[in-house]
């Protein structure tokens, strides 16, 4: 019997179990099916380089954030960067974001682009899909020649069936002024337009310095080799496939939630089992490559909306921080998202080709690939998904399951959130349900 359990130690999993403990708070048991905690935030080594679970790069825009990675992470042991991300439209490269960098497009692109802005539908009334969102902010042009065509890329779903309420901080927004400005050249280098202008990447270790770094300050064993099998919500107990179970009072889930409702029993009238049949998400086939060339490029990733190319961008992590490539080498990441089944053989051969063609490398050049798939990786803000998530998420509640992160609570969310998920959690459950042992804590040192 443990008071919390948490399912799940990536990220968000691990911030719950610091937070907990942070507030002097150990009755818990933290669970992954995994060998190695990490979830998502994961890197591997091999042939000298290190490559992510594709590209990850740290966004940190919230107070608590920045005091939480001086205190844990150590700043010091950042690069902070200043985005190069590009676009490639029309044969050429045109600087990130699309909309103010109209520069060096066709002509024809551009004044499509601008008339299509100037004459974008009026109304007050709220766009329900991506697509009207789009019309509504951008126009036509900008729908037909980015939009559109990038973001039914990047979810591989008809952008037509998905609500525009996850845009908020991911698409930045444009005027006339900018627009013009930025199809006469006139934006500035450092722009600091989107929620990416500056990001910061560990010096050494890829990605997973952040996991390593929040594993030696948690003191409770991380139980590895603990995959949940089923969860009984009356009887509070959950069953792991390795024979062994544990009861709780209180559980955080932050395993994909289908995957979590999927494996529920639940005798109630509002068995929420079959709902994990509502919850909509893409995969991304992942191809990272170790490249025998020195400075392949000064990108930090491309853009790639036209069809032609099966991926939706291209990384460069040799650019991010110095130890991720040996020395006169470099390194890259592709991405390209699908639903269900695909063809992955065929889809890196294509990839392959392309990326060959569009940084002029040869076969010889490459010296080792590291192809890795993420089954849930965009999660769909389908109108199902609007219309009920809230109210599932307070149904699982009310059986005192917080299920939070990005596929626990089913969003578009970054690493930085995931932090935050498992800091609020913690606070959440420490104080709405008492559970905290009255006489080890000050009252007023909690939650700082
Ligand atoms: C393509 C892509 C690019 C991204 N790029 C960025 C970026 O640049 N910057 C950024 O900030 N964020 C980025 N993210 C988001 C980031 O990866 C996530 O926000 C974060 O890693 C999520 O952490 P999590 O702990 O919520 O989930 P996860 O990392 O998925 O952790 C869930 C854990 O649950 C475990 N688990 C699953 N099922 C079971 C089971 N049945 N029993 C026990 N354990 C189980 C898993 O093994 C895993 O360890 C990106 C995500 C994707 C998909």
């Amino acid at each position: 019997m443990a008071k919390i359990i948490i399912l799940g130690a990536g990220l968000t999993g691990l911030s719950a179990a610091y937070h907990l403990e942070q507030n002097g708070f150990f009755d818990y048991k933290i669970y992954d099916k995994e060998d190695a905690p990490g979830g998502l935030c994961r890197s591997v080594q091999q042939d000298g380089f290190t490559f992510d679970y594709t590209g990850h790069l740290l966004h940190i825009n919230d107070p608590y954030m920045e005091s939480f990675s001086n205190d844990n992470l150590g700043k010091k042991n950042f690069n902070t960067i200043v985005r190069r991300s590009f676009i490639q439209s029309h044969d050429t490269f045109i600087k990130y974001p699309f909309q103010i960098n109209l520069y060096g497009l066709p002509s024809k692109v551009i004044s499509e682009c601008i008339e299509g802005f100037v004459n974008r539908p009026q109304s007050n009334k709220d766009p329900k899909s991506f697509h009207a969102w789009v019309m509504k902010h951008f126009g036509a042009g900008l729908a037909k020649h980015f939009f559109t065509p990038f973001q039914s890329k990047i979810l591989a779903y008809d952008i037509k069936k998905i609500t525009p309420s996850w845009t908020g901080r991911f698409v930045p927004k444009t005027s006339l002024t900018q627009m013009i400005d930025g199809a006469l050249g006139g934006q500035k280098e450092d722009e600091k337009v989107g929620y990416n202008s500056t990001f910061f990447y560990p010096q050494k270790g890829g990605i997973s310095y952040i996991i390593s770094s929040l594993v030696a300050k948690i003191k409770n064993q991380i139980q590895t080799g603990f995959e949940m099998e089923s969860i009984d919500l009356q009887n509070k107990v959950v069953t792991f496939t390795n024979g062994d179970f544990e009861t709780y009072d209180h559980l955080i889930n932050t395993i994909p939630l289908d995957n979590f409702l999927k494996k529920t029993v639940d005798s109630s009238a509002t068995n929420l089992n079959p709902q994990h049949k509502n919850l909509v998400c893409n995969s991304v086939f992942n191809f990272n490559l170790g490249i025998n060339r020195a400075d392949l490029t000064t990108k930090h990733w491309i853009y790639f909306p036209e069809g032609e190319y099966p991926f939706y961008r291209l990384g460069f992590p040799h650019n991010f921080a110095k130890s991720m490539a040996p020395a006169g080498c470099s390194s890259l990441y592709g991405e390209c998202a699908f639903v269900g089944q695909t063809d992955t053989q065929a889809l890196l051969a294509n990839a392959l080709d392309k990326t060959k063609k569009i940084l002029n490398l040869n076969d010889n050049e490459i010296i080792t690939q590291k192809i890795i798939t993420i089954p849930r990786a965009y999660v769909l803000y389908t109108f199902w998904r609007e219309k009920n998530l809230p109210q599932l998420l307070n149904q699982l509640e009310q059986h005192a399951i917080y299920s939070i992160g990005r596929y626990g609570g089913w969003k578009y969310s970054s690493m930085q959130e995931s932090i935050l998920d498992g800091q609020k959690v913690a606070q959440q459950i420490l104080s709405e349900q008492q559970v905290m042992p009255s006489q080890q804590f000050e009252q007023e040192n909690l939650f700082k």
